[in-house]
């Protein structure tokens, strides 16, 4: 209560005779107040303060109490009369010397203390409100002061003692005491000073730690600053300056910068400056347990190498799960590493070095993660001066407020946390680590890319050099090539005319070829020779029809046989030639053109035919190539030949003996060796007479035969009666046949026939005549003809052929019939041909010439008939003709 406080009562007594003090006491703060605020650091302006309360308030002990965060305290300015009471500058004193009561009473209340320990009294006044304030009304209420507080004072030499809190931002700051060694009342209106003076105090702190706050910052800018310029500089990233910079800027031990390679080209680069943690492997130069290569290693420190620490797994893995200062940041401020869950070979290769912080920055740029800043702090030894021994399990601190002898505190291997300033610090200079790493590795890969781009310029430049070269010969080149093709162009066209001419004359040599093949083809085919070419070898190459078909084949049978043996060449005596005695070889070989006849060629059928050939050679370029072979048959060349040689030797041995005999009788005659015997003389001339009536006859019938059968006879047909031809034949020879004693029988039949009646006579005679005379005498020789239709056949004697005579239109059939002789079988046709007779002898002197019957044959075969005879040896012959009737 105010009014039992003996202090109020002496403040209100002096409170009239203080009008003039309030006025000093303003003079007096204004001066304070001056004083402080010229000052603008901290220390200064507690001490001018300390200074001038004790000054003013006249007091022995004058300090400023500022508390830590723990609540324990330290005296940090301070103005003392040391003849009456000890120095406590720099001093701490424990928390519990000021309990968190009393702590909180300051803060809250604002609550002053002021202990009159001869009293044994506290006076406590909260601090007015801000129009009492005005009025300057600070009310003071005493009560007993705690008797331990009591013998705290006492065991410090303290009798009076003055409590001023110091706020700053709701905080309690620290405190504003006074202490006096005798007793000493405290007046309002020193408290309201003090009170002032405290206030201004708060507003000096704000101030300057605002000023520090400032500085720091400043000085964070500056360091931000100096590292950016080293990182920023365009041409080369002062990378290690700047770590140096930075681990010193943040009272670090060492540092490191990890860069992790962009590419797999790269290497892990590493930059250190100051402690690092010490290996826990020995080799590190060749390769981590990953197996990567060694890595680039920048170092300013003479510590052992570093390992590469950021890429432990065990490393990445504990980041991963520490915690970090801000969720989503990749920044880990470890304080104490005792206290961090690394993994212990690791947590010893930093304690090893006598490292205990770590903040660790992963560099960042954008999207892209560029590796750590590491920076390490070492742990320190802390000392602490302590006016009472804090230390709860020291005996001495049983008796605590006994003594105030200062004790000296020293904590060694002390950990030193980073501070929120710091840790924004760090990050701001990562943060431009990272800018400057990302920038450093573009201007790198510019550069690279440049490098690579001047190299492509000075290829480009080489290769437009030898293109322009190229060019160059080119255009000649082509210049040349132009020209020359010009040239060939005129050759060529030249050549196509040319080409076009020939083959104009080609075609045209082509058509006549054609023509010509066409023609030979037509020749070949129609020719009634055989024609055919051998190749050297003697095979045939081509062959005509003619060709085949005497020998009996067809064209293509023929076609590359070997036609020596096709034919069987043969002499004309049948024996065979050899190939190479053959003349036609003789053709391939020498060339020499042979002509031969008679060689003997065989058919298909084996049968054999004469020849006549002509080889005749085929040559390209005077070269022999083959032989052109024409044949032909020569079988009825043959066959006439020898008829005429026949006919020649036959007829001139029948000229010869009519011609001797008469030659003989002339000759007898012209002698005249008969003139005396003119009966011999007479016979002579007769039989001269006779024989050439015989050589008339024989030369008249050989004309005729030759006629008939020439055809100069022509036959003069006309319609004539058989009976009136039959008659007239045997009136002619009646005669001779009464002269040989012969009857003569006619059966004629009037039939009408288209014939030459002379010859038809001619032929009728004949027959009778050679009846009778090869008949004997008294026999019958008949005539007679039948007429035989249409269809009818008469087969007359056994198989003759030319004996069966098929009719188709109707015809006569003479029959001459006689009791001759008779003609044997074998001479029944050969009795046809010219100079044939059965009996030369006899058939000469009957008068004959061998050739009435071939007559007769030539005659009805001229009308289209048959003639034929059939006989008996001995009984007599049957001759018959035929005639058509028209
Ligand atoms: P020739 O003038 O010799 O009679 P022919 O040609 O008439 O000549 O007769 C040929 C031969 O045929 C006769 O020489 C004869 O030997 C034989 N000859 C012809 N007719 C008869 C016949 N009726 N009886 C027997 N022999 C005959």
């Amino acid at each position: 209560m105010p009014s039992n406080n003996p202090h109020s009562k002496a403040l209100n007594d002096t409170s009239n005779a203080g009008e003039k003090q309030i006025t000093s006491l303003e003079v007096l703060l204004y001066r304070m107040m001056n004083r402080i605020r010229q000052s603008v650091e901290l220390p200064a302006i507690l001490s001018v303060t300390v200074a001038e309360i004790r000054g003013f308030l006249e007091t022995d002990r004058v300090k400023i109490y500022r508390f830590d965060t723990d609540g324990s305290g330290e005296v940090v300015a301070e103005s003392v009369n040391e003849e009456r009471l000890p120095s406590l500058l720099g001093q701490h004193f424990p928390a519990e010397d000021i309990p968190s009561e009393a702590r909180e009473l300051f803060l809250l209340a604002r609550q002053r203390s002021i202990v009159d320990v001869a009293a044994q009294q506290i006076g406590l006044s909260p601090v007015p409100e801000a129009e009492e304030s005005i009025e300057l009304k600070h009310d003071i209420r005493f009560r007993a002061v705690d008797s331990c507080h009591v013998k705290y004072l006492t065991s410090m030499g303290v009798q009076s003692s003055l409590v001023v809190p110091i706020l700053h931002r709701e905080h309690l700051w620290g405190l504003l005491v006074s202490h006096h060694s005798l007793p000493r009342q405290v007046t309002e209106q020193e408290l309201q000073v003090v009170q002032l003076v405290a206030d201004q105090l708060s507003i000096a702190i704000a101030q300057a730690i605002l000023l520090e706050q400032s500085r720091l910052q400043a000085q964070q800018e500056a360091t931000i600053n100096r590292v950016a310029k080293l990182l920023h500089s365009m041409t080369e990233m002062q990378l290690q300056q700047a770590l140096e910079l930075t681990v010193s800027a943040l009272q670090g031990a060492g540092g490191r910068i990890c860069i992790t390679p962009q590419n797999p080209a790269e290497k892990t680069q590493l930059f250190t400056t100051g402690k690092q943690p010490i290996s826990a492997v020995k080799d590190n130069s060749s390769k981590n347990e990953q197996g990567e290569q060694t890595e680039a290693i920048n170092s300013s420190s003479s510590s052992p190498v570093p390992d590469l620490l950021e890429k432990h797994p065990s490393w990445r893995e504990w980041l991963r799960m520490e915690a970090t200062v801000a969720e989503g940041k990749q920044v880990w401020a470890v304080d104490d590493l005792y206290q961090a869950a690394l993994q212990s070979d690791l947590a010893q290769m930093f304690l090893g070095a006598g490292i205990r912080s770590l903040l660790i920055i992963g560099l960042q740029y954008r999207q892209h993660f560029l590796g750590y800043l590491s920076i390490f702090r070492d742990e320190i030894d802390i000392e602490t001066i302590w006016a009472r021994r804090p230390d709860r399990n020291d005996q001495r601190h049983l008796y605590p407020i006994i003594s105030f002898e200062t004790w000296r505190e020293l904590k060694r291997g002390q950990a030193q946390p980073w501070q929120a300033t710091e840790i924004e610090l760090a990050q701001a200079l990562a943060s431009h680590f990272a800018m400057a790493i990302h920038q450093y590795q573009l201007y790198q890969q510019v550069h690279a890319l440049n490098a690579d781009l001047q190299c492509d310029i000075e290829e480009r430049k080489q290769a437009e050099k030898k293109i322009s070269a190229l060019n160059a010969e080119l255009e000649q080149r082509v210049h040349e090539r132009t020209a020359e093709l010009r040239r060939a162009n005129r050759r060529l066209l030249q050549e196509i005319s040319e080409r076009e001419r020939a083959l104009r004359d080609r075609k045209q040599t082509q058509a006549s070829l054609e023509r010509l093949s066409r023609q030979s083809e037509l020749i070949l085919n129609s020719a009634g020779e055989g024609i055919y070419g051998l190749n050297c070898q003697g095979k045939i190459t081509f062959v005509n029809p003619a060709a085949a078909r005497m020998l009996g084949y067809t064209v293509k049978e023929l076609i590359n046989l070997f036609m020596h043996e096709i034919v069987k060449h043969s002499r004309p005596d049948g024996i065979r030639y050899f190939f190479e005695d053959n003349p036609i070889y003789a053709t391939l070989q020498d060339g020499t053109v042979q002509h031969i006849t008679d060689d003997i060629f065989y058919r298909r059928d084996g049968s054999k035919f004469p020849v006549e050939y002509v080889s005749t050679p085929i040559r390209e370029q005077k070269t022999i190539v083959g032989a052109v072979v024409i044949f032909k048959d020569i079988t009825e060349r043959q066959i006439i030949e020898r008829m005429k040689d026949e006919f020649v030797s036959v007829v001139s041995h029948e000229l010869r003996t009519p011609l001797t005999s008469i030659r003989s009788a002339l000759g007898l005659l012209a002698r005249g060796s008969l003139n005396n015997q003119p009966e011999k003389s007479q016979r002579m001339l007769e039989i001269a007479f006779d024989n050439t009536n015989r050589l008339v006859r024989l030369i008249n019938d050989i004309l005729d035969i030759e006629r008939i059968n020439s055809g100069k006879v022509t036959m003069h047909k006309q319609t004539c009666n058989a009976a009136d031809l039959m008659i007239q034949a045997v009136d002619e020879m009646r005669a001779m046949a009464e002269k040989a004693e012969i009857h003569l029988e006619l059966t004629p039949v009037s039939v009408e026939l288209w014939a030459d009646p002379d010859r038809i006579i001619q032929t009728i005679t004949n027959l009778l005549s050679n009846a009778i005379k090869f008949s004997p005498p008294g026999s019958t020789v008949w005539l007679s003809v039948e007429l035989q239709q249409e269809g009818e056949m008469k087969k007359v004697g056994d198989v003759e052929e030319n004996k069966l005579i098929t009719s188709s239109s109707p015809h006569l059939l003479f029959q001459i019939q006689d009791q001759g002789r008779g003609i044997p079988e074998d001479k029944l046709e050969t009795i046809f041909d010219r100079f044939q007779q059965v009996d030369a002898s006899n058939s000469r002197h009957q008068g004959g010439t061998g050739l009435g019957l071939a007559i007769c044959r030539s005659i009805i075969q001229q009308h289209g008939g048959k003639i034929w005879a059939e006989s008996s040896l001995g009984k007599g012959s049957t001759f018959y003709f035929t005639l058509p009737i028209s």
